[in-house]
């Protein structure tokens, strides 16, 4: 049980890391804040209830983001810290129990709208800005003082020569992400996933020009160390910034005790779509300021304050038809064509289905009327039928018995749900195989996305995997919007992917069962493409990580003529078949770290954490959370604490940052 317990934990953490890494860093997240927030909860709620298994690097005790390091960085002396969660009535009050334990009687709340921006904080030296930086870890940001210059809010110059740090959140207004989406889509560029990813994306970057055509805006939301400055309350200083000449929201309220709270919650649920901007919950902040610093904070967020997100938006429309489509491994998968509706920000015209259980699970019928929500991932899925507008013209779906694409047979795989087409030379197959070998995790062959595969393999010019690396300009340019320059920078990039490492070529292969990380693992452990493909299973079977199912999976792959004459091709045209990362032959014999448990203390403002961390596992070494005897190393960054301490007292060996970057490149 404890083991499953375990397990599960070290899963949500990594799945959270990866989400905060995407969301934070790259400004790209692949699953809605929602889905976040319930893994969040879940993994809280096992660390309750399993104290043993907290640590100090569990996503749940640090704030999310990390400074990159193209920008200056900037220590904050007040942290910039996260807010905890409320989903619920309950949540609130169970908020405000806790605190008038201490008060013992009814609290005094500002309740704000919580815009679905950036935290950013600013300085002011005499009335003049000087400095302005994003929230990073909450103890270093990034200097992002040229882009803050850009946005019209933010005043440069103080209505009084105030010494100040003051809080807030830039943001895109609603129709200003339209617009810019409408821009992006006609370019055929990724579009913005939301206001926040917005915001960030424009201010995260060198160049200037691009934040000032961006129309960000900015609202003020707290004054640092307000005491100090000789405010009572929150809500005074909130008033003072506005006679500074900050913009601050005029939607705040001063509640007494937590009734008005939820009053002012169950309002804006309902009035958020009329805002010009998107906001994603509510902020509630106790007014007192001494009250507040009784309650002071915990590693990852203030005791006096909590954030209540709004659940996500459900909306009613109509299935017009059921689609279906043929993926890379044969799997057949239904998708709801519904009458475009919008959700939570983008217009809707399409769910998946998954398959065929599910369709019968909820009962739809074509023509259904039903409930849709953007959950569980950022692609919509449909959540019930409204039967009580059924009109008994819908019409039921069934699953088709041949493929849709080549008519072939489906087969319903043991143990699956899934229908698969059971045709290896089904077009849809090898179309969709074409499209997985050139994507980012595996080949990464840039220009080359989904509409010019189908344009390229439609007109017959790449069949096979290897017809990529056979293309010619003079074949390419006659196609839909292929100028000279596109050409040319496709060709580079085809001929750039042959000198991939071989994990990358071995996960675009698309073998079943083989991802990204398992690919690393083989590519690691065989070194050559030749090595793995002479294997027994139960050689590859020998190789921890890898199961049964995968190690027959790869054997009968290459012992297939067609796959070896693929990668016959392949290296013909001079595709790296070699591993070309650290391995792990080499980590075993030359490793300082080897074996060795470290643990990691303070900020690391050159390499970060994650980095770190990644490093000293690809030599050898195994990171964990907290200081004991075990431990046989810390790595102590700038503002170490008590773990430092705690080293020092039992004699364990303290390198700093710059000793750590030494070893490793050593
Ligand atoms: P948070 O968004 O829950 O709350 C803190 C933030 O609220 C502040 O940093 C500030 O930017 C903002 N805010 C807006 N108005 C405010 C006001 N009036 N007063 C104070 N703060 C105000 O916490 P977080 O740590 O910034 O982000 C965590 C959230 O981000 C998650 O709950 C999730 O929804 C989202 N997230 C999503 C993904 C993903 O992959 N989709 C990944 C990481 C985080």
């Amino acid at each position: 049980m404890s083991s499953d317990v375990l397990g599960r934990i070290e899963k949500l953490r990594e799945q959270l890391d990866q989400y905060n890494y995407e969301y934070y860093v790259l400004d790209n997240p692949t699953v809605l804040d929602a889905t976040y927030d319930e893994l969040m909860k879940e993994l809280i709620d096992l660390e309750e209830k399993y104290p043993e298994y907290k640590t100090d690097t569990s996503p749940t005790v640090r704030v999310g983001g990390q400074a990159l390091d193209v920008f200056e960085k900037v220590i904050h002396k007040i942290p910039m810290l996260s807010l905890g969660n409320a989903f619920g009535e309950a949540d609130l009050k169970d908020f405000d129990r806790k605190i008038r334990q201490i008060t013992n009687k009814e609290v005094a709340y500002v309740a704000e709208l919580k815009i679905d921006g950036l935290a950013v904080s600013l300085h002011y030296e005499n009335g003049n800005f000087t400095q302005g930086a994003t929230r990073g870890d909450g103890s270093v940001g990034e200097d992002i003082t040229h882009n803050l210059k850009t946005i019209k809010s933010i005043p440069l110059r103080l209505k009084q020569p105030a010494t100040i740090e003051v809080r807030g959140e830039a943001f895109m207004a609603k129709s200003t992400l339209e617009k810019l989406n409408q821009e992006r889509e006609a370019k055929g560029e990724v579009l913005l996933a939301n206001p926040r990813n917005a915001a960030a994306g424009s201010l995260r970057q060198l160049d200037p020009k691009i934040a000032s055509k961006r129309g960000l805006d900015f609202y003020s939301y707290a004054v640092s160390d307000a005491e100090s400055l000789g405010f009572k309350t929150h809500s005074d200083s909130l008033n003072y910034l506005d006679e500074l000449g900050f913009k601050t929201n005029s939607e705040r309220l001063v509640c007494n005790g937590i009734h008005e709270v939820i009053n002012f919650v169950s309002t804006w649920q309902e009035k958020r779509s009329s805002l010009p901007y998107e906001i994603d919950g509510i902020v509630i902040k106790v007014d007192s300021l001494e009250l507040q610093k009784e309650l002071g904070f915990t590693a990852k967020s203030p005791r006096w304050a909590i954030a209540y997100k709004f659940p996500a938006e459900e909306v009613s429309t109509k299935i017009i038809d059921i689609e279906l489509s043929v993926g890379r491994t044969g799997v057949v998968t239904p998708t709801a064509i519904l009458e475009p509706v919008k959700v939570a920000g983008t217009i809707v015209r399409r769910a998946t289905l998954h398959n065929e259980d599910i369709i019968k699970g909820k009962d739809l019928r074509i023509g259904d009327n039903v409930v849709i929500r953007k959950a569980g991932d950022i692609i919509p899925e449909v959540v019930k039928v409204q039967l009580d507008k059924r009109t008994g013209e819908e019409k039921p779906f069934a699953m088709p018995t041949n493929c849709p694409e080549c008519d072939s047979d489906l087969e319903r795989i043991q143990g699956e749900v899934a229908l698969r087409c059971a045709n290896s030379s089904c077009p849809a197959q090898i179309r969709e195989g074409l499209i997985h070998f050139v994507s980012r995790n595996a080949m990464n062959i840039e220009g080359l996305g989904e509409k010019v595969v189908e344009q390229l393999f439609a007109e017959g010019l790449i069949h096979r995997i290897s017809d990529i690396y056979a293309l010619k300009a003079e074949q390419l340019l006659p196609l839909e919007r292929m100028g000279d320059k596109s050409v040319q920078n496709l060709l580079k990039s085809i001929e750039t992917s042959k000198t991939n490492s071989l994990e990358k070529l071995l996960f675009g292969l698309g073998i079943r069962h083989v991802g990204a990380k398992a690919a690393k693992t083989l590519a690691q452990s065989f070194n050559t493409i030749d090595d793995l493909m002479s294997a027994s299973a139960d050689s590859i079977l020998l190789i921890p990580e890898i199961g049964d199912k995968m190690a027959e999976s790869i054997h009968d792959y290459f012992e297939n003529e067609e796959s070896q004459k693929l990668i016959h091709n392949l290296k013909h045209y001079g595709v790296n078949t070699v591993y070309l990362g650290a391995k792990k032959s080499e980590v075993s014999t030359e490793s300082l770290f080897i074996g060795k448990t470290i643990v990691l203390t303070g900020t690391l403002s050159k390499l970060g954490r994650k980095e770190a961390t990644e490093k000293i596992e690809e030599l050898g070494g195994k990171v964990t959370g907290s200081v004991s005897k075990k431990t046989d190393l810390l790595i102590a960054g700038e503002e170490a604490g008590s773990k430092l301490d705690k080293a020092h007292q039992l004699g364990i060996e303290i390198w700093d940052e710059d000793r750590l970057l030494q070893e490793l490149e050593d």
